[in-house]
């Protein structure tokens, strides 16, 4: 079994995708260990993405971020981490496989619908990140 941490980003909620999303992964097979809607300020979203800090887009991606309410999600399954981003798809909707959440429900390459831990390292540091001292749910 494999943890990862996903994100229904703020342009999601506010197109009232929670729902939709979240009927893809329950039906795509994965335990929900623990949702909680969150509202990021500037500062949260800065240390949730330090690591991209150094890239053009650092500052616009962190005022999108905290531009509104968002879901933070504790998702587990096998393979947890590559089966969640195979379901988001690539990262710029445009390039995104049919069929996908953010083909569907992204609108540009910073506003595309989710997020997904890309790694083991990242996925602990992420899931820390929003439910440290967070009793996961489940069997
Ligand atoms: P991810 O792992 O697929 O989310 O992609 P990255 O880790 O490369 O980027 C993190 C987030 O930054 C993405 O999900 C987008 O919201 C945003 N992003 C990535 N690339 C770009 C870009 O070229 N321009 C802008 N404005 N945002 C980007």
């Amino acid at each position: 079994m494999e943890r990862t941490l996903a994100i229904i980003k703020p342009d999601a909620v506010a197109a009232r995708h929670v729902g939709a999303v979240v009927e893809r992964i329950e039906s795509a097979g994965f335990e929900i260990r623990a949702m909680r809607l969150v509202r990021l300020s500037q500062a949260d979203a800065e240390g949730f993405y330090a690591v991209h800090r150094e890239r053009p887009f650092f500052g616009s991606l962190t005022a999108f971020m905290s531009s509104g309410p968002a879901v933070v999600l504790a998702l587990e399954a096998p393979d947890a981490i590559r089966r969640w981003r195979t379901l988001m798809g690539a990262t710029d909707p445009a390039k995104a496989e049919p069929g996908t959440i953010r083909r569907d429900f992204g609108a540009s390459i910073e506003h595309n619908a989710t997020h997904g831990s890309d790694a083991a390292e990242t996925a602990a540091f992420e899931l820390a990140y929003f439910f440290a001292g967070v009793t996961l749910a489940g069997a």
